[in-house]
């Protein structure tokens, strides 16, 4: 449902505002819980969304998880690849690790589409797209939220699943942008990829850029995404021209020459910031529980943010229905989120963020890696580790 009426006034037990792969997986997981639920979107969809466009394993476990059907849906959709290898290249080097899991790359632009038509097929909610929320004041009985278009709607519990510059998160649990735990990122579309294999997942180190990596990620049709992410702190410090600094590294590596030096980049090269799961932020209060990119979530390391929007949407769900189940919306007793989010992830969390300062201050770790992968039982260590 699509409304265009100014001013209409919509009530519903739980809205979900954000439509990206947290905001679907939500309404995918409330879907039979007897709730009036709206799901919104300031885009209209298919919609792009800059990103390296792998899709982690968590994140189509979370989903198979939520229905053993969507496994279906998600094998019949096709503008995907699976990749089961990482090539990592520095200082001429080359090693490689092979996957155990399945993990995915696919165009944001048509992976998202998916979730969203999933959803909007699926979960019972309204739909509200071209619905951009403003401002979110309380109300009696939740949050009355306000469109940028005048709508209001209100509601008993509320969702923040709209992304890296998050107005529910801002607005409801003062959240800035940590430039320390942040990252400033790039990427464009190339096509006639040179020798580019379709299962591996390639990122390539610059010894004074590190622990920053410069990534090129396999999209079916010959297509690859490639970008480049730094920290924001650095970026500032510096005075980095991230653009500029993406041209360079790729005419500075041998390698990139061989994949790129005759390719034809076939998009603008955007922009997008990546809020990292680093440190402890608010994720939750009374009535409200943030998701994703609204709640830092993303892997310091890997960049990965997809999985864990996901696997958070799925856990606001759970604690949603817990809530209504309980009559009880108090901060406390959401709590629980939050333990049950950090249960699964917050361990990992914390040792990529550590792991990715130790190799910032002392880089000859990187080159350890590469000398500790010639032992095979230590590579698989590695392997089973990273
Ligand atoms: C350059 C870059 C590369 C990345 N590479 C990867 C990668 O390869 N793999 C990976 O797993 N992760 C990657 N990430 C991280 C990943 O993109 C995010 O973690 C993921 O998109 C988070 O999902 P989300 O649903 O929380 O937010 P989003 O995907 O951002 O979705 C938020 C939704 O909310 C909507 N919205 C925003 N504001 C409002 C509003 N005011 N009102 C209504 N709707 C609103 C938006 O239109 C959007 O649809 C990358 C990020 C960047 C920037």
């Amino acid at each position: 449902m699509s409304t265009t009426l100014a001013h209409a006034h919509h009530y519903y037990d739980v809205i979900i505002s954000g439509a990206g792969p947290a905001g679907t997986t939500c309404a995918l997981a409330l879907k039979d819980s007897g709730l009036k639920v709206a799901l919104l979107d300031k885009a209209e969809f298919p919609r792009d969304k800059v990103c390296g466009d792998a899709i982690p394993g968590r994140a189509v476990k979370t989903l198979f998880k939520i229905n053993p059907l969507y496994e279906a849906a998600f094998n019949s959709f096709e503008p995907k690849l699976a990749t089961r290898k990482t090539s990592l290249y520095y200082k001429g080097r080359n090693i490689s690790f092979n996957w155990v899991g399945a993990a995915y790359t696919s165009a944001r632009i048509d992976f998202d589409n998916f979730l969203f038509l999933l959803a909007r097929d699926n979960s019972g909610a309204d739909i509200y797209t071209n619905t951009e929320i403003k401002t979110v004041t309380k109300d009696k009985a939740g949050f009355l939220l306000t469109a940028k278009d005048g709508r209001t709607f209100s509601c008993s519990m509320l969702i923040g699943a709209d992304g890296a510059h998050s107005v529910i998160a801002k607005q409801l649990a003062g959240r800035t942008i940590d430039r320390k735990n942040h990252v400033g990122s790039v990427r464009a579309y190339y096509d006639n990829i040179n020798g580019l294999d379709p299962n591996t997942t390639e990122v390539y180190f610059n010894k004074k850029l590190l622990p920053s990596y410069l990534w090129v990620f396999p999209l079916p049709g010959n297509r690859a995404n490639v970008g480049f992410g730094m920290l924001s702190d650095e970026i500032a410090k510096r005075k980095i021209d991230l653009k500029r600094l993406f041209y360079e590294f790729i005419q500075q590596s041998p390698e990139l020459q061989t994949r790129l030096g005759n390719a034809t980049q076939i998009s603008a090269l955007e922009g997008f910031g990546l809020p990292l799961g680093a440190t402890e932020v608010k994720i939750s209060g009374n009535r409200f529980i943030l998701t994703g990119d609204a709640a830092s979530l993303i892997d310091p390391i890997s960049g990965d943010g997809i999985g864990n929007a996901m696997l958070s949407g799925k856990l606001a769900a759970e604690q949603t229905i817990r809530c209504f189940t309980n009559n009880d919306f108090s901060e406390q007793h959401i709590h629980t989120y939050n333990r049950a989010l950090m249960a699964s992830i917050g361990k990992e969390l914390k040792t990529h963020y550590y792991a990715r300062r130790v190799l910032a201050g002392a880089p000859i770790l990187l080159d350890t890696v590469f000398l500790a992968c010639r032992t095979p039982l230590l590579k698989s260590l590695i392997q089973k580790g990273l």
